[in-house]
């Protein structure tokens, strides 16, 4: 049926409806964000032309995706449903390349293209022969299409009016009006969508999509009122830092490295409610604010369910890569005033974390800010430390069971401040996080080389060893191996006179990277001994999959509160695979006489700790082979 024309309204209308035009306008101006905008527009094509249903269809960027945001009129079902749905700019432009008999920017969609075109606009696809539509043939079930563009002229979306109140379709001075009005509002709307944009920049992380700082902050702001105003639905913080993030993006690269930074960011996503809050701080940290969870279990739930999404392997570049996360983890409360005391708590708990190892969680406690005090001081240290020497190296000798005899050394790092000496266990993953092992690492490796060549002469013994620990930091340092070979090389020693020691779980963590630079190594003749053998969770993989060449029982084996062998039938197996593998085995941690005894039972050649010799200065070390020859 077709319909008719609707009469031109006299001068008071249309004077209503500009004004009414105009203060949708300065609403729209001034909106909030870009929905804001949109419902305005919507509801005033409505009002002022006398529709009962508002489209509106917009992109969110410069790519094809146009969604459709707006449905004025319609059910709350069906606005949920079909909100966001994805049409095609291109197959909307093409329509309209085609324009049908219409007004500039105005023109209508057939009924009976309908299917067509919208499949069409779904897909991207152009409908193939859609019939012309002019207002004479007009059809209540057509659409009217009214295309917005920003000021380059370039199409942002569409708007489409639907079912006209007085059941008129709009004659062509109607249609001029809307057009008009709708120039108008795409003027507009590009100055809402910039401004949404920036607003969103301005608070989002551009690598990951997450909040960024400032607004996670402004976020935990909020946090802290609701937690004043409702203690019982306080909510937790979380902060995240990747473990070894840095030998990704070393190794693999930084285009590799931001990737993960993706993966991580969708997992923590995925794994929180929506009502929670993910934030990127900075580098590889991230935040969760887990709203109105005050209760631990709840906590330690979405804790454990984050570690695990964590875990799953993700690909970069052709390769399995892992990632695990050091979590701290606080609770707001009423008490708490600034958002900086909250975010320290979380950083200690999560350094505390940390230091028990990767994958670990821990809730704050108070004495967890003193941890973070002194890191923080010994961080800064460290960087005059490398310039002043205050490192050094001690050697804990290696003796061969059967008759006491010392068949190499173990160089360990020593720092001694003007405080005291701090353990390479504290400093060691500090040094590696700021960057300074490596010129540590270099200076024992270089030490313990020029050592062990003069200990070869002083005894005339070219068989003495020396062990050097490596972490899995060190070893992805691109040039370690060719400074290896020529620090080797410098006092004429051969390859085989380093032993490098790994843990096994730092070899585990290095992933597939770690493995090609032990194979490397390997290459050059250089030895692997795996340190702390037992404590890992693959031990056998690692014996067979590389040519290892030693491993050392880890001490917690050896220790025993009576001084006896601690744990016999580990070691002993230990032991056996060893043989079975043509391996060196080092018993570490001797300290009695009765462990010795039981280690040389078992068959063990070699140990190594306090019973036989503390680790000694590079001097106390000469003076000891000048005695032991002298016997
Ligand atoms: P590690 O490689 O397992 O070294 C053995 C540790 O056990 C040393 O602690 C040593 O002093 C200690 N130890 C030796 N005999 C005994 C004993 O009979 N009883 C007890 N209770 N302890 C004994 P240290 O020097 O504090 O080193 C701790 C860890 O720090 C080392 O464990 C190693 O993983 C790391 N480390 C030390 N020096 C370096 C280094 O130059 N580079 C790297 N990357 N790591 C190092
Ligand atoms: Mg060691
Ligand atoms: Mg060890």
């Amino acid at each position: 049926m077709a319909l008719r024309s609707r009469r031109v309204e006299d001068r008071r209308v249309v004077e209503r409806r500009l004004e009414r035009v105009l203060a949708i306008t300065r609403d729209i101006l001034r909106a909030p964000d870009l929905d804001f905008a949109l419902e305005s527009i919507a509801r005033g094509v409505a009002e002022v032309f006398g529709f009962r249903f508002v489209t509106i269809v917009i992109a969110e960027d410069e790519g094809d995706v146009m969604l459709r945001r707006v449905m004025h009129g319609f059910a709350p079902e069906t606005i949920f449903e079909r909100k966001n749905e994805e049409i095609s700019r291109a197959a909307m432009i093409a329509l309209l390349d085609r324009r049908f008999e219409s007004a500039e920017n105005c023109f209508y969609l057939p009924a009976e293209a309908e299917a067509d075109w919208e499949r069409s606009i779904y897909t991207g696809t152009l409908p193939r022969d859609a019939p012309r539509v002019t207002p004479q043939s007009w059809h209540e079930r057509d659409s009217l299409c009214l295309v917005l563009c920003d000021e380059a002229g370039t199409m942002i979306g569409y708007l489409s009016p639907d079912a006209p109140l007085d059941g008129c379709i709009p004659d062509p001075g109607e249609l001029r009006a809307m057009e008009l009005f709708v120039n108008l509002m795409g003027l507009a709307l590009a100055k809402a969508r910039a401004q949404t944009r920036l607003r969103y920049e301005a608070t989002h992380d551009a690598l990951t999509g997450l909040a960024n700082r400032s607004f996670f902050q402004e976020q935990l702001q909020l946090a802290l009122v609701q937690a004043r105003n409702a203690p019982d639905r306080a909510s937790a913080v979380l902060f995240f830092d990747l473990d070894d993030f840095k030998q990704i993006n070393d190794t693999l690269g930084h285009l590799a490295g931001d990737a993960m930074l993706r993966v991580v960011a969708e997992r923590l996503e995925r794994a929180v409610r929506s009502t929670d809050v993910v934030g990127r701080i900075g580098g590889d940290e991230f935040g969760v604010l887990l709203n109105d969870r005050a209760d631990a279990a709840a906590v330690d739930a979405t804790v454990a369910r984050i570690q695990e999404t964590l875990v799953a392997p993700a690909t970069l570049d052709n390769r399995i890569v892992y990632i695990t996360a050091s979590v701290g983890i606080t609770l707001l409360d009423e008490a708490d005033q600034r958002i900086e005391d909250v975010l320290s708590r979380a950083d200690a708990a999560m350094y505390h974390a940390k230091g028990l190892g990767h994958a670990r969680y821990a809730y704050f406690e108070q004495y967890m800010l003193n941890e973070t005090k002194r890191r923080l001081a010994l961080s800064s240290n460290l960087r005059t430390a490398v310039d002043t020497d205050q490192f050094s190296v001690d050697y804990q000798p290696i003796v061969q069971l059967a008759d006491g005899a010392i068949v190499g050394f173990e160089a360990l790092v020593r720092w001694r401040t003007p405080a005291g000496e701090v353990l390479p266990a504290e400093f060691i993953p500090l040094a590696e996080e700021v960057g300074l092992l490596a010129p540590i690492g270099r200076f024992v490796i270089a030490e313990a080389v020029r050592s062990l060549c003069r200990w070869q002469k002083q005894t005339e013994n070219p068989s003495l060893r020396m062990h050097v620990n490596l972490s899995v930091g060190e070893l992805l340092e691109p040039d370690i191996e060719a400074y290896i070979v020529a620090q080797l090389r410098r006092h004429g020693l051969a390859p085989d006179a380093l032993t490098i020691e790994m843990t096994e779980t730092a070899i585990m963590r290095g992933n597939t990277l770690a493995f090609g630079r032990l194979e490397q190594l390997r290459s050059r003749a250089i030895p692997l001994c795996i340190d702390d053998f037992g404590t890992g969770y693959s031990s056998l993989r690692y014996v067979r999959d590389f040519s290892v060449d030693a491993i050392k029982v880890d001490r917690s084996f050896v220790e025993s509160p009576d001084g006896s062998l601690g744990s016999a039938p580990i070691v002993r197996m230990l032991i056996q695979l060893g043989a079975a593998y043509a391996l060196d085995v080092v018993a570490e941690g001797v300290e009695t006489a009765a462990q010795a005894a039981e280690l040389q039972a078992l068959d063990c050649r070699y140990a190594q700790g306090f019973h036989f010799f503390r680790p000694m200065s590079a001097a106390a070390i000469s003076r000891l082979l000048r005695d032991r020859a002298a016997r």
